[in-house]
């Protein structure tokens, strides 16, 4: 039986965003209802704080004191859409550290985790907070385990709609780290096309699908079985981690690609067997976007569904242009990896 944990803490429900923000505490008060009565066994787990040296690993020390002071001077804004609130450094510190101790206890006791956490991350460069994001909490743990914790090789698979332009940045000229990402093409931040391969000795390291309106479930099952997996063997990660954004599923109001509640319980049930497999730590998982909280509350629940490793009837029809989406990808990383010689 496979230890499990949900990470949440109050402190990300005062996280201010202001009236009418998508990116609102009621996501987690559905989320946390939702997991209350699922019929899956797991630990819920409060975080400490990551500390400043923890995040400067990221992201730039004046750009964290900003952060503070403007919380302290009761609040700001870090672009039109991210607002900082009295509560959002701490809270911020608090959904880092929640990947920091995740990861610290995927690697020393086996443990895989589902992170309830807000605000976001994955959108957060070295320098600026955007798209809802604050401090980077996947990169953050990434950083940590690499620096601490002895992992090698970590794997970030990112399956929110939107591209995470800040997890790419971190990471675009380290080998050590295989940033993937599946995203709607022309989306918000506009990153994210599939000649972005990564930089120096990190090229071939970053990898992207971008995703035609309306790709679904079909796609996702063509990308795991003919890339992703693939790719994962041959990469041979020592921990994998998940941006689990659910603005990709069907009725996201800030989405428009199709994915099932299904698909985001197959993905995590692929991922926890491939780290088994692969005898890799993980999967963690870092909540990042997924806007209509009831939609989001059930994909959370069927997500440690996965995790736990429950099986999943996920028989979806591949079409054709499933697998044309993915050959813009596949020719971009070919020289590469070998695993890819054979997929056209
Ligand atoms: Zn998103």
């Amino acid at each position: 039986m496979v230890a499990l944990s949900v990470y949440f803490h109050e402190r990300f429900l005062d996280h201010d965003t202001g009236a009418w923000h998508p990116e609102s505490s009621v996501r987690l008060v559905a989320a946390r209802r939702a997991l209350a009565s699922a019929d899956v066994p797991f630990e819920w787990r409060e975080p400490s704080p990551a500390t400043t040296a923890q995040v400067a690993r990221v992201h730039a020390p004046e750009y964290i004191q900003s952060v503070e002071r403007l919380a302290d001077r009761s609040g700001g804004a870090l672009d039109m859409d991210t607002h900082v609130s009295p509560a959002s450094y701490e809270a911020a510190l608090l959904a880092a550290g929640a990947g920091v101790e995740a990861v610290k206890r995927a690697v020393s006791v086996g443990e895989r985790a589902f992170l309830l956490v807000r605000p976001p991350g994955h959108h957060a460069v070295r320098s600026r907070g955007m798209g809802f994001c604050i401090f980077n909490n996947v990169a953050v743990a990434a950083a940590y385990a690499r620096a601490e914790l002895g992992v090698e090789r970590v794997l970030i698979f990112d399956w929110d709609v939107h591209h995470g332009n800040g997890t790419q940045d971190a990471f675009y000229q380290d080998p050590t780290v295989l940033y993937a990402s599946m995203h709607l093409r022309n989306h918000y931040p506009g990153t994210g096309a599939a000649f972005e391969v990564g930089a120096g000795p990190g090229k071939g390291f970053t990898m992207n699908v971008p995703l035609s309106h309306g790709a679904g479930d079909g796609l996702v099952k063509h990308l795991f079985e003919a890339v992703l997996e693939p790719m994962a063997r041959e990469f041979r990660p020592g921990l994998v981690l998940i941006s689990s954004g659910y603005d990709s599923q069907q009725g996201d109001p800030l989405g428009g690609l199709r994915l099932s509640a299904d698909a985001f319980h197959w993905m995590a049930l692929r991922f926890a067997q491939m780290a088994d497999e692969l005898e890799a730590a993980g999967p963690v998982c870092f909540l990042e976007g997924g806007y209509e909280p009831e939609l989001l509350a059930g994909s959370v629940v069927r997500t440690l569904e996965g995790l736990a490793g429950r099986v999943v009837n996920f028989i979806p029809e591949v079409s054709d242009s499933d697998h044309a989406e993915v050959t813009s990808t596949v020719n971009a990383l070919r020289e590469h990896w070998s695993v890819l010689d054979e997929v056209h």
